[in-house]
């Protein structure tokens, strides 16, 4: 069989720990003896992020932006522990952050289902997909602790005219933060959630706290109504699609009464806390993608859980681990998937979609990583280690 050939490069990321361990493995077994692999490599794993002073990470960032694919393996964000671990000169910062202030855009995270595996909330039948706005508000947050005395909100304008507005009086110590965001950042949300909902023909959800936070959150509010109505209204009418905006509180409530098959957009604190919420009610952690979506229409693909530390050093220590590799081969196959649409690649395409079928067709024959295990609901299952079920799916792969 000759291999599928590919004629643009896809930005490869390699990163950290068990997920690097992995990262290997399944380019080995499952996509060098189908495809002549061409990336353009990038080392985001932490010794080489200290040797280039992070600048890696950077350029990384820059290739997807030439490219417009890429595809990342997940990379440890340093905290003190690991400063001493990997004898850092400094705490680099997020690996992901970098990357979206670069790009901008909405990461969007959606459960790998298979079936045999039930959501928690039982009448969720089809996927929900939590986009969520990636810049700004507490993330780029400047705080303070304070002693008694006032805080005030000052802005000066480019003429150098001053608003000032009392924040509170403090009569004792207390903290306070300055968020902001942007409407250029605001309505490029706006428009990827509105694209990325055509594209996969799904209805939107928008939800915000308009109501407490009425000129920051109403930004947001407004600003999607004012993008809906010019530009996606017709389209999304006539495709049967809907947009919806409703307040937070009540977002939550509907979507654990509902039966799934929509993308909600949340702000950026909501989506993190939000999409830990549906990824653990859909199974595991590892069952969840992840794709952050630029304006420009630049896609970095890559799996929504870390690096699994834990099972990384019982790796070290010889043993044999169990860690499931699906969300990182989803990133695979939706960067492969991606870049064959773009060069109008059909059987880069086909081959993508090929192995994610195999990978689905394994699991719902009963064989699967230790986490699904005690999800599984057809029987006794066979749960093998990470080689073992890349192996497996291997076969399949080759028996289509
Ligand atoms: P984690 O790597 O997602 O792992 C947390 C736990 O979830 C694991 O101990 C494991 O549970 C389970 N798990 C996650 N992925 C799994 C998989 N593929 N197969 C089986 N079980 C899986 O989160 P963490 O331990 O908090 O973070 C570890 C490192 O990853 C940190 O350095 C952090 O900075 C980094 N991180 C990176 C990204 C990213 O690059 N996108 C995201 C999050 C965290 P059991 O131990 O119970 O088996
Ligand atoms: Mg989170």
């Amino acid at each position: 069989m000759s291999k599928i050939q590919m004629t643009v490069p896809l930005v490869e990321i390699d990163g950290d720990e068990m997920t690097r361990i992995l990262w290997k493995q399944i380019k080995d077994e499952l996509l060098h003896p189908f495809v002549e692999l061409k990336t353009e490599y990038y080392d985001l794993g932490l010794p080489e992020r200290e040797r280039t002073k992070d600048q890696v990470t950077i350029d990384s960032a820059n290739a997807i932006k030439k490219y417009g694919v890429g595809v990342k393996c997940a990379t440890i964000t340093p905290n003190v522990q690991r400063m001493s671990e990997y004898q850092l000169t400094q705490m680099w910062k997020s690996p992901n952050g970098t990357i979206r202030a670069i790009l901008d855009g909405t990461v969007f995270r959606a459960p790998i289902l298979v079936d045999g595996i039930s959501p928690a909330v039982r009448n969720w039948k089809k996927p929900i997909t939590i986009a969520r706005h990636a810049y700004g508000d507490v993330y780029k947050a400047t705080e303070m602790r304070v002693p008694e005395g006032k805080a005030e909100l000052v802005f000066t304008d480019k003429e150098g005219n001053v608003t000032k507005e009392t924040i509170y009086d403090f009569e004792c110590d207390g903290v306070l933060t300055g968020q902001y965001n942007k409407d250029t950042s605001i309505k490029s949300f706006a428009r990827s959630c509105f694209n990325y909902a055509l594209a996969t023909k799904q209805d939107l959800w928008f939800s915000s706290k308009d109501t407490i936070a009425k000129l920051y959150d109403g930004t947001f509010k407004r600003i999607f109504e004012e993008i809906y109505k010019a530009e996606y209204k017709d389209t999304f009418e006539a495709q049967g699609l809907t947009y919806f905006y409703t307040l937070i509180d009540d977002a939550v409530a509907r979507v654990i009464r509902s039966e799934g098959g929509f993308i909600w957009a949340c702000k950026n604190y909501d989506g993190d806390v939000m999409s830990d919420m549906v990824s653990t009610a859909f199974g595991s952690l590892a069952m969840m993608t992840s794709v952050l979506v630029s304006p420009e229409g630049k896609y970095e693909y890559e799996a929504a859980h870390g690096t699994v530390t834990k099972h990384y050093y019982r790796h070290l220590q010889g043993e044999t681990t169990s860690t499931n590799p699906m969300a990182t081969i989803f990133a695979w196959t939706g960067a492969l998937n991606k870049r064959g649409e773009l060069d109008g690649n059909l059987a880069l395409c086909e081959f993508a979609q090929k192995l994610e079928k195999a990978c689905i067709a394994v699991i719902e024959e009963g064989t699967m990583t230790k986490d699904l295990a005690s999800l599984w609901e057809k029987g006794t299952p066979n749960v093998v280690s990470s080689s073992d079920f890349i192996a497996a799916i291997r076969k399949k792969i080759e028996s289509f």
